[in-house]
């Protein structure tokens, strides 16, 4: 797993604030009700993380897995979050492999807006399917990019590839 790391974060790391979760589309997600998974493309709740599609795909099939709570700072990961994280990643790459036979994968954390994320308050695991062909990773990132999938049909193909 790529992880790129971000020390100098560590010293903005604050308390949660009510708003600052009101604005997570995360906690939004994981605090809705159940019967709106779809709608919020959370695809999978498990205890202590959750695998959600990626509203602004760069590929087809482009999963986040999060940690329940509300954190942005990833040394605060509990070691059971952690082992579900882990847990998720893997599903996520089976189902994948399943329904769609990518070439390969880009798995990674942005920590810290500087570091290319685009919300650094909520921890989420970019899990990102490639083919021969498609481009590269971080020019991707930042970007945007033609889908040729729906959103729905691609929470639809990976629901059903989930175990
Ligand atoms: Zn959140």
């Amino acid at each position: 797993m790529e992880i790129i790391w971000a020390p100098w974060r560590l010293s903005y790391v604050s308390k949660v604030t009510k708003e600052e979760k009101k604005g997570c589309f995360i906690c939004n997600a994981i605090e809705d009700s159940p019967s709106k998974d779809k709608e919020n493309l959370l695809l999978y709740r498990g205890q202590k993380a959750i695998v959600i599609l990626n509203r602004f795909p760069y590929n087809t099939a482009h999963l986040m897995v999060c940690p329940i709570r509300h954190t942005g700072n990833f040394l605060s990961l509990l070691p059971e979050e952690l082992a579900e994280i882990d847990e998720l990643l893997k599903r996520s790459v089976r189902a994948i492999k399943r329904a769609y036979n990518p070439d390969g994968f880009n798995i990674g954390l942005n920590l810290g807006k500087v570091s290319g994320g685009s919300m650094d308050t909520h921890i989420h695991y970019h899990v990102v399917p490639r083919w021969l062909g498609d481009t590269n990773f971080m020019p991707v990132i930042g970007g945007a990019k033609v889908i040729p999938q729906s959103l729905d049909e691609t929470y639809d193909i990976l629901k059903k590839f989930w175990e």
